[in-house]
């Protein structure tokens, strides 16, 4: 099989070649029909997050390299195992790429994205920039018929993150309405979601004017630019005393020092990006507001199967993507870097 894989960290990608593995046991082989580049493969590619305040946090891990990055996976089913049951070779699946050590308290709660112990395809086992993959057990791969197949991958990690912490936002919903702080891709779909979850209005809030003139269009009753200084006012003010769940989509000290501040008294901010930086809140603003900070990764396996049928019940509105051959993968994680890219871009090996 044909791989573009890391083979050190903060370098280019490079085509490699490896045997094509037979499935063993609950394994099921998929041959990679689309593979969507991730914001989160450049820090994998760095080798670290950037925590703020000059600190980082190192996730090469014990990765063997060369290693295959690329975690938002579809394609058809090409050889199973022996013990592999309820899946038809051929058909079309996306692969939850979460996936746990399937033997600690996490994994057997159905919280395998949360595992310590983690076998996540494109981050800590090898993953879709290849011709093939490999799933350790059929559980991992949802039915995509109906779903356009450039979409079906990306749907696993933007689209699973959105669903995952919009879902964590609806109890909230009883102190005030929602709002959505930024409006990239996962935020887009985080808003989507939310307007199939809850009849209660959402707000959107982004600096980017033509992003919140979407957010308008996706059914944001309202839309807000951070930087303008009255912004929380009026969002307190339309919401009726403050919203009950700020979801960050952005994850910056500035962005949860927005979102926190908008939250009414028994309300939730809920972080979900990763762009970096620290915040501080006196401490007895916690009990004083009942204010609840809580963090949201990616989603569950059952998370994703209802996400699934949202999506297949029309509720999305099509991403627009751009997609190309595998021998693009590491040009295209750079023009991500740069901010080239607008939409996706999705890997066809
Ligand atoms: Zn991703
Ligand atoms: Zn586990």
């Amino acid at each position: 099989m044909l791989r573009q894989s890391l083979i050190d960290y903060g370098k280019p990608l490079q085509a490699t070649e490896a045997a094509t593995p037979a499935p063993q046991g609950t394994e099921v082989l998929l041959r990679v029909s689309h593979c969507g580049v991730c914001h989160s493969d450049l820090h994998l590619q760095d080798g670290y997050f950037d925590l703020g305040g000059g600190q980082k946090l190192d996730v090469r891990g014990n990765r063997p390299l060369p290693f295959t990055f690329g975690h938002e996976i579809a394609g058809t089913v090409e050889a199973v195992g022996p013990q592999a049951q309820g899946i038809a070779a051929g058909k079309r699946y996306a692969a939850y790429p979460w996936i746990g050590c399937g033997k600690c308290g996490l994994c057997a709660r159905g919280d395998e994205h949360m595992c310590n112990a983690p076998r996540a395809l494109g981050v800590t086992v090898d993953g879709g920039y290849a011709t093939h993959t490999m799933v350790p057990h059929p559980r991992y791969l949802l039915d995509v018929e109906g779903i356009a197949p450039e979409i079906a991958g990306p749907l696993m990690c933007s689209g699973l993150t959105g669903y995952g912490a919009v879902k964590k936002a609806i109890p909230y919903l009883r102190a005030g309405p929602l709002l959505i702080v930024g409006l990239g891709g996962v935020g887009m779909m985080g808003l989507q979601f939310a307007r199939a979850l809850t009849d209660q209005p959402v707000f959107a809030a982004d600096i980017d004017v033509a992003k919140r003139e979407a957010a308008i269009r996706l059914g944001a009753v309202e839309a807000f630019d951070p930087a303008d200084a009255g912004a929380r006012k009026a969002i307190v003010k339309a919401s009726g005393g403050g919203v009950g769940a700020a979801v960050d989509f952005a994850g910056s000290d500035k962005s949860l020092a927005f979102a926190q501040a908008t939250v009414a008294k028994g309300g939730a901010a809920i972080v979900v990006g990763l762009f970096g930086g620290s915040f501080t809140l006196p401490v007895p603003m916690f009990p004083l507001r009942a204010l609840t900070v809580m963090g949201s990764y990616v989603g569950s396996t059952a998370e994703a199967r209802e996400m699934i049928d949202l999506v297949k019940a029309g509720r999305i509105a099509p991403i627009p993507v751009e997609t190309r051959p595998l021998d693009q993968t590491s040009r295209s994680l750079d023009d991500l870097r740069q901010g080239r890219i607008v939409g996706r871009v999705v890997i066809t090996p």
